[in-house]
């Protein structure tokens, strides 16, 4: 399986000339060390009021782009103020979009229904989405990590029932969703999870993505939480691991493309 290494920018660069600077040193680490190939297809989300200038840049290049969200409420148009949706964003040049990343989680009060309705609106406007799902610290102590998951999963269960898939082929829906595990306590804080129980977990996800129907095909599962240049190689060794979901190492090119780097070398 291709693995995925994905930039989630968040709230930053602060300006477009920030936004540009990054991108130059992307782009010329990504041709000389071409570690974007066929093992590893690099992707990274800017926010939205970035996204045309980074997909404009990214024309032509093996860099995907995509956005952090997109409204909840309508997937075109309509009076929602404060609100980029899934067709502004396509339009702007995305071919994907990060759903339910912790942060917006608890800023925000995403819930199931509101991310069911914003995996609908994804595909309508034929954007891939990644699903982020993961665990607080306190739910990680009460040994209750797999127990969450079955909830914050049961989106998928219930996109299989959507309209919006129907005539579908679960191989389509495979290569149009990709899951990140991200453990909330592991985001931004330094602290990770060991490999061995990334791989754990990340095998009853497969696993319980497939009780949903036996016909759907693997689907991408990435690690995300304080990966780094130093800790990327680690991971990449694990074949549960598809691929990384990267903050704050995605903001400087040769942390990024170090991490690139290890999981096109593990992956190849
Ligand atoms: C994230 O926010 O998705 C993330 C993984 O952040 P960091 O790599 O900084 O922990």
């Amino acid at each position: 399986m291709q693995a995925w290494v994905i930039g989630n920018w968040k709230q930053n660069p602060a300006t477009n000339n920030d936004v540009n600077k990054l991108l130059d040193s992307l782009l010329a680490v990504n041709d000389t060390a071409s570690t974007s190939t066929a093992q590893c297809q690099l992707m990274v989300a800017p926010s939205c009021v970035h996204l045309a200038t980074v997909s404009a840049r990214l024309q032509g290049t093996s860099m995907l782009c995509a956005a952090q969200n997109i409204s909840a409420h309508s997937d075109s148009t309509g009076a929602y103020t404060g609100d980029c949706s899934a067709q502004q964003v396509a339009d702007a040049g995305a071919t994907w979009t990060i759903l339910g990343h912790s942060e917006r989680r608890q800023y925000h009060r995403e819930s199931n229904d509101t991310l069911i309705s914003k995996l609908c609106h994804a595909l309508t406007q034929n954007l891939g989405a990644v699903l982020c799902v993961g665990e607080t610290q306190e739910q990680y102590d009460a040994q209750q990590t797999f127990a969450v998951l079955d909830e914050q999963l049961a989106v998928v269960k219930d996109l299989l029932t959507q309209p919006v898939l129907e005539g579908d082929s679960s191989l389509s829906l495979a290569e149009r969703l990709i899951i990140a595990y991200e453990p909330v306590w592991a985001i931004g804080t330094g602290k990770v999870p060991t490999v061995a129980e990334v791989t754990a977990t990340h095998a009853y996800i497969k696993q319980t993505l497939a009780s949903f129907d036996t016909s759907l095909p693997e689907f991408a599962v990435l690690y995300g939480g304080s990966v780094n240049a130093d800790n990327a190689d680690s991971f990449a060794g694990s074949p549960m691991i598809n691929g990384a979901l990267v903050g704050g190492a995605a903001l400087k090119s040769e942390s990024f493309m170090a991490i690139a780097a290890a999981f096109n070398h593990a992956k190849a």
